[in-house]
C-alpha cells in the first residue's frame, strides 16, 4: 500500500480538480464572477488552480468517497469535519478556493474565501501530516523560477495572485501564519533579498517590525515598501498600475531605516527632553553595527534625516558603547 503522504497529496490533488470544476459549472457562477470582478483573467485562474467548493455541505465528500477513499483516510487530510448527527461534512463551504502548492507543485492545502463581507473571510487547511505552514510559502511554486535577484513577501492570496498578473512573478506570501525561520530559510535558497509588502496598516507595519530580525537571522537583507495610501499590493496594482507599483519597489526602504520611523512616531520633535530621547533610542539601535565603515554609513543617513549632527550621533554612540 502507497503511504500516508502520498495518499494525502493524491486526495488534495483530486479536491483542487473538484473545485476547479465546479468554478466552471452553473452553480460555480458567482464565484466566477466574484474573480472576474476582482479583475482576475482566465489565465491567472488557470495558472493559480483556483476553483470553487460547489454548494453542498458534502459535496466534495461524496465525491471522494466515489473514488473509493475510506473515511479513516479522509480524516487525515483536513478538509472533513465529523458532526455526530450528521456524519462527515465538507470543510469549506461556499467558498472560492485557493489550492497551496508546495515547490514542487504538489496541492498541500487550500485556502478558501468567502465571497461576501461574512466572517471569517479566510480559512485555510489545517496542518496535516504533508502541510506544514511555518514551511511552505505561498506562490513559491512559481516565484522560485525568477530572474529577479529578490523576493517580494506579501499578506495574501490576493495579493500573490494580483503581482503576479501584473508581472512580479516572484511574489510569495505566508499563510494566515506570521512569518518564522524556516519561511526565511527556504526563501535564502532562492535569494539574498526580500521586499516586504505587508498591508499599509497597523497589523502589517508591526508584522514587517516583526519579520525583519527573523529574516536578518537567516541572512536575508529584507527592505521595506512603502504601499501608501493603499492597504495592500492588490489595492495599490488596481490603482496606480504596474509602472507606479515597480517604482515602489524600487524605492523599498531600508530596513533600518524603517524601523527608525516607527520609532519616531512615540516621540514629539517639539519636546528637546522627547528629542533627546529619540536619538539616544537611535544611538542605542545603532550599537547593532559592530562594523565602523557600516555603522558610519547609517550615522550618516540618520543625520541628514532627522537634523542632528552626524559627530554629536557618533559621540552618543561611541559613548554607549564604552559604558557597555
Ligand atoms: P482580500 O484578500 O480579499 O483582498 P484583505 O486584503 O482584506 O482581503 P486581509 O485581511 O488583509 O485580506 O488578509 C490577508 C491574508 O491574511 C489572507 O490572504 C489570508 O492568507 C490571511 N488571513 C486573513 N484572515 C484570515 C483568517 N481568518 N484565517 C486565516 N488566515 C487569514
Ligand atoms: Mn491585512
Ligand atoms: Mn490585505
Ligand atoms: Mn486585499
Amino acid at each position: 500500500a502507497a503511504d500516508l503522504k502520498t495518499i494525502l497529496l493524491e486526495i488534495n490533488k483530486k479536491a483542487a480538480a473538484y473545485y476547479y470544476y465546479q468554478l466552471r459549472q452553473e452553480t460555480g457562477k458567482k464565484a466566477l464572477e466574484y474573480l472576474q470582478k476582482r479583475e482576475l483573467s482566465e489565465e491567472t485562474i488557470k495558472a493559480f488552480g483556483l476553483g470553487y467548493t460547489g454548494n453542498y455541505s458534502d459535496g466534495l465528500y461524496r465525491y471522494l468517497k466515489s473514488k473509493g477513499y475510506s473515511d479513516q483516510i479522509l480524516k487525515e487530510a483536513g478538509l472533513f469535519f465529523f458532526d455526530e448527527r450528521q456524519g462527515m461534512k465538507d470543510k469549506f463551504w461556499n467558498r472560492v478556493m485557493f489550492p497551496i502548492m508546495d515547490v514542487n507543485n504538489r496541492v498541500i492545502g487550500f485556502g478558501g474565501r468567502v465571497m461576501g463581507d461574512a466572517q471569517p473571510k479566510y480559512m485555510n487547511s489545517p496542518e496535516t501530516k504533508i502541510f506544514d505552514k511555518s514551511r511552505n510559502l505561498y506562490g513559491l511554486n512559481i516565484a522560485r523560477r525568477t530572474r529577479k535577484n529578490y523576493l517580494i513577501i506579501c499578506e495574501g492570496y490576493m495579493d500573490v495572485i494580483s503581482m503576479h498578473q501584473a508581472g512580479f512573478t516572484n511574489a510569495v506570501a505566508s499563510l494566515g501564519t506570521a512569518l518564522t525561520s524556516g519561511h526565511a530559510s527556504l526563501m535564502r535558497r532562492y535569494t539574498k533579498e526580500v521586499l516586504l509588502t505587508y498591508d499599509s496598516d497597523e497589523a502589517g507595519q508591526k508584522a514587517a517590525l516583526r519579520g525583519i530580525p527573523i529574516l536578518r537571522g537567516a541572512g536575508l537583507r529584507p527592505k521595506v515598501v512603502n504601499l501608501a495610501p493603499y492597504k495592500d499590493p492588490d489595492e495599490f496594482i488596481k490603482a496606480e498600475g504596474m509602472e507606479a507599483f515597480e517604482k515602489r519597489l524600487e524605492n523599498a526602504m531600508n530596513y533600518f531605516l524603517f524601523e527608525v520611523q516607527v520609532l519616531e512616531k512615540e516621540y514629539d520633535f517639539n519636546d528637546p527632553e522627547s528629542k533627546t530621547e529619540f536619538y539616544r533610542a537611535i544611538a542605542e539601535k545603532l550599537l547593532e553595527f559592530p562594523e565602523e565603515l557600516e555603522r558610519n554609513n547609517y550615522i550618516e543617513s540618520i543625520s541628514k534625516k532627522y537634523q542632528i549632527l552626524p559627530e554629536d550621533l557618533r559621540r552618543m554612540v561611541n559613548n554607549m558603547a564604552l559604558s557597555g
